[in-house]
């Protein structure tokens, strides 16, 4: 067990509480057997870390509810949280070796007995953080978590992600333009806690000002943003064979964004590109920060009868879903916040709000347009589940300025397309396909590229 008491004051307990704390757990000791003490305990179940740029989550996962309190402390940056109700065991003392030593914010956790009954972690940091620290009841395969969710001070900004992901692209320099003439109307997402990124800064010769008119962007790359579903805490529908849908489509984005940053005039941001769990409503403000002409939230189907088999393509519905089964699957999409866990009370309630039913006629028919034509080329090398864009009321789809499709690739709960869905050579034939019809689409509409 490492040293907790580490090397601030503030660490430790005051001495009095302690001391009292201590005869009297030591009283009761000597006059009640040991056992129901430990039956009342609670159990860690599991572990787990999802390290990431855009925030390290750390979940505890328990049989009961834990009262947990945290504070943060400087020179050098630590967090400390005290969880009430657990003892000292092998699952949290596993925590300390579930730290990555490439974790961009956690360099290393201590776990001690704090005092009886409270165990408290000191996680090392590398900088500085506007930590979120929540419970979760009991969901899906999921008992009680409590949930650490360690965020740059900062908020990072996604314009300047895509930025950085474009060094050496020769559309660099478009894309600059883009971040200078950045919409305020598209807030950075960020969480209660967090300072917003400095103004992104302008070149010498640029105007002090400038003109707020709706940009002209002739040699704007067409952007699109591709959404893999689910991430960390949520893994999305599983196969017979163990397939994790996050894992699955995460890959098929992957090789779709390589192939749209291969075309002249196009190029492609991932709303997560790695396995941890981002918000329904945080991909939605992603794709709006960066002005994306257009968003694919990739996914995989599920049904409880393993022959159910085939591609769909989905539009947003403002009234109601196309079929009972369509209503089914878009309360399960949109149930990836309660698996993947929200802080509900932290979690930008206005943005929410403002996304909420802003979606436009235009923006659904658009969405249908560019859906349709997926859903052709996709036709070509998989089975169709429906011969036509299905709607309904997916949380996803709700940027009111964006068109927006959910795909759902294949049924990983049918054997024979969970093994096509693993194989290289269907993932790339799927987002093939998704760029064929992205393609069919703006050069049947070139005008809706540009509109500004
Ligand atoms: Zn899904």
């Amino acid at each position: 067990m490492a040293d907790v008491s580490g090397p601030a004051t503030p660490m430790n307990p005051p001495p009095v509480p302690l001391r009292r704390k201590m005869i009297a757990g030591g009283c009761t000791l000597m006059l009640l057997p040991v056992v129901p003490r430990l039956a009342q305990a609670a159990t860690i179940v599991a572990v787990r870390t999802w390290p990431a740029d855009e925030y390290t989550r750390v979940t505890l996962e328990m049989d009961t509810e834990l009262k947990a309190e945290h504070f943060t402390l400087d020179s050098p940056h630590r967090l400390v949280v005290d969880i009430e109700g657990i003892q000292l065991s092998a699952a949290i003392n596993d925590l300390v070796a579930k730290i990555k030593p490439n974790d961009p914010y956690i360099s290393t956790v201590r776990v001690g007995q704090n005092r009886p009954n409270v165990v408290r972690l000191v996680f090392d940091l590398k900088q500085d953080i506007a930590p979120q620290v929540f419970t979760l009841k009991p969901i899906g395969e999921y008992k009680y978590r409590l949930v650490l969710d360690l965020y740059p001070k900062v908020a990072q900004d996604p314009l300047m992600a895509l930025l950085k992901d474009a060094e050496n692209d020769p559309l660099a320099g478009v894309l600059e333009s883009l971040a200078q003439n950045s919409p305020s109307e598209a807030p950075i997402p960020s969480v209660e806690g967090q300072k917003l990124p400095p103004v992104a800064r302008k070149p010498d010769d640029a105007p002090a000002t400038p003109p707020r008119t709706a940009p002209s962007r002739p040699n704007r790359p067409i952007l699109i943003a591709l959404d893999p579903g689910h991430g960390g805490e949520d893994p999305g529908a599983i196969g017979k064979r163990g397939t994790r849908e996050k894992d699955v489509v995460l890959q098929i984005a992957q090789r779709l964004k390589k192939m749209i940053d291969a075309q002249p005039n196009m190029r492609a941001y991932l709303t997560r590109d790695r396995d941890y769990f981002v918000p329904l409503n945080v991909r939605v403000q992603k794709a709006r920060r960066v002005q994306a002409d257009l968003f694919i939230s990739i996914h995989a189907d599920a049904w409880i009868k393993p022959s159910a088999r085939g591609s769909s393509v989905w539009a947003l519905s403002q009234h109601g879903a196309t079929s009972s089964a369509a209503r089914w699957l878009a309360k399960k999409e949109n149930d990836a916040d309660l698996i993947g866990g929200v802080n509900l009370s932290a979690h930008n309630a206005q943005v929410a709000k403002v996304l909420l039913d802003l979606s436009t006629g235009a923006q659904i028919n658009d969405s249908i347009r560019v859906g349709t034509q997926v859903l052709n080329e996709i036709g070509k090398i998989n089975k169709l589940h429906k011969n036509r864009i299905e709607r309904a009321g997916f949380a996803v789809l709700k940027a009111p300025d964006i068109p927006s499709i959910l795909v759902e690739t294949a049924f990983i709960s049918n054997p024979q397309e969970e093994r096509l869905l693993r194989t290289s050579a269907h993932q790339e034939r799927i987002a093939n396909a998704v760029l064929s019809g992205v393609q069919d689409y703006f050069s049947a509409h070139p005008a809706l590229a540009r509109r500004a």
